[in-house]
């Protein structure tokens, strides 16, 4: 076998990915070898060949002769991913006649597309031409990709001389029938101590780490999990902890996902340690379907949480949302928004459901929802947010979401999460504290993203916190 046709039978999950954006059943590949293609070089050209369904289609695409011989390397890869993922792309669409959303796109970042064209010195409007062009991006999504970036870019950029902060509690109450997430059900919550004795102890050592490396705190997220899911004692002593060890950050956020964690209590100790940001999700207003998804508390719940942390002064909550959970039908998703419009969070983001492996909703093969009622409920998100005065400022893709949408926070003017920007774009570095958290370590101007992951089992992370620092200091300490 010739170094390309090795590399040709590598690629096969990734044409994969192209196939489902039209529908096409994995089964397709693996019972019936419905799809072949093939590629080779000639005339100083890559070419491409795919079959399907008595179909053909046919690509090519100059083999780039730039760089030194790793980067050719690296660019003629890339140059035939491109090519046959775009050719499988093309047949497809014929076969079909559908126009995924995202046009031929099955990255979790597509704004780095948008960042790739403005760096290289094109206007906006070049940009999102040469996204719709190229990928066969819809203009809706080219359009919504330009304000987000837009929004983006009037933050605050990164910088290698700061570091966010993520501090994981990975418990909850009940398990969301969608959540892969390694959060662990709080049961009579016998963990949750030497679980933070060793997160303390973490603490401590990350403070020093920061300290070591020379560099400034930018945001700092506490998340899960549900933080809120400790009682207000071990709440108020968390919080405390990460005050004294962590000052001085832009931003603080901890969330407080299930109402029905929430007290005056843990709000109060919440507001009085100067944290400024909480989260408080519904994910839906409908009662029948928050008992679907496990989420074991009412829409009533939700209006209450609110109400209490209104009345004790927060002054940004942010409410997340999922557009395509089961059952629920456009009409549905509607008096999500109505509540939405009510509550009016400072910041909504609107996620679409995504059916992951880990997730109970993937053991129970639960379908997704019909792709054009989820394009509809993802609209009326945008929509509902626009009429709220939020705009769009990031957004993200994953696998095996209804109807190929996207994921998208919006925020009032001036209440963008930094945090949210910074873990989405990976320009950052983040020291991940907890059970499951992955600290990144960014190489500026290599493309390079280090990475030490925590273990995510919570018996195993407090057992071996002392490994999880070592993990970190290797990661920001050592040259490479
Ligand atoms: S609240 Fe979040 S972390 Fe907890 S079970 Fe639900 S999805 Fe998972």
């Amino acid at each position: 076998m010739t170094e390309l046709e090795q590399y040709l039978v590598s690629m096969e999950p990734d044409m994969m990915n192209v196939t489902r954006l039209f529908g096409i059943a994995d089964a397709a590949w693996e019972e019936l070898r419905r799809f072949a293609w093939s590629a080779w070089e000639e005339d100083g050209c890559y070419r491409c060949r795919v079959s399907g369904d008595g179909r053909e289609a046919e690509g090519s695409a100059a083999i780039p002769m730039d760089g030194d011989a790793q980067l050719r390397a690296l660019h003629r890869k890339r140059a035939v991913r491109r090519l046959c993922r775009q050719t499988i792309y093309d047949l497809c669409r014929e076969v079909t006649g559908i126009h995924p959303p995202w046009g031929s796109l099955t990255g979790v970042r597509p704004t780095h597309l948008l960042y790739e064209a403005l760096d290289a010195g094109l206007t906006e409007d070049e940009a999102v031409a040469r996204l719709i062009r190229t990928f066969d991006v819809t203009e809706e999504k080219a359009l919504l990709l330009r304000d987000v970036v837009r929004a983006q870019r009037s933050l605050p950029g990164p910088d290698d001389g700061q570091i966010d902060v993520y501090v994981g509690i990975p418990f909850c109450t009940t398990r969301c029938a969608y959540c892969s997430f390694s959060s662990g059900e709080l049961g009579k919550g016998t963990l949750v101590e030497p679980y933070l004795q060793a997160l303390f102890h973490e603490m401590e050592e990350g403070a020093g780490l920061i300290r070591e490396a020379g560099k400034k705190l930018r945001a700092v997220y506490v998340g899960g999990g549900t933080p809120t899911a400790l009682n207000e004692d071990q709440l108020s002593r968390l919080l405390e902890r990460l005050m004294t060890l962590f000052p001085g950050a832009g931003e603080y956020t901890v969330e407080a996902g299930r109402p029905d964690t929430i007290t005056p209590g843990k709000l109060r100790a919440i507001r009085e340690a100067g944290v400024g940001r909480i989260s408080i999700n519904p994910q839906t207003m409908n009662d029948r379907t928050l008992q679907v998804i496990g989420r074991a508390h009412t829409a009533q719940q939700v209006e209450e949480a609110y109400a209490m942390a209104r009345a004790e002064g927060m002054g940004h909550i942010n409410m997340d949302v999922i557009a395509g959970l089961p059952g629920e039908k456009p009409e549905d998703f509607a008096r999500t928004m109505e509540a939405a419009r009510r509550l009016h969070p400072e910041s909504l983001t609107v996620h679409t459901l995504a059916i992951k492996r880990s997730s109970r909703m993937h053991l129970e093969n639960a379908p997704l929802p019909d792709g054009d009622e989820a394009a509809a409920m993802v609209r009326m998100g945008m929509e509902t947010a626009r009429q709220m005065g939020l705009a769009p400022y990031y957004l993200y893709r994953q696998k095996h979401m209804a109807g190929n949408q996207e994921n998208v926070g919006y925020a009032l003017p001036g209440h963008a999460c930094q945090y949210n920007v910074d873990i989405m774009e990976e320009t950052t570095h983040i020291l991940a504290l907890g059970a499951g958290g992955i600290s990144k370590r960014i190489y500026p101007g290599e493309g390079q993203i280090g990475r030490a992951p925590n273990v995510s089992n919570i018996e195993q992370y407090i057992a071996r916190a002392d490994e999880m620092i070592r993990r970190k200091r290797a990661l920001f300490l050592e040259e490479r």
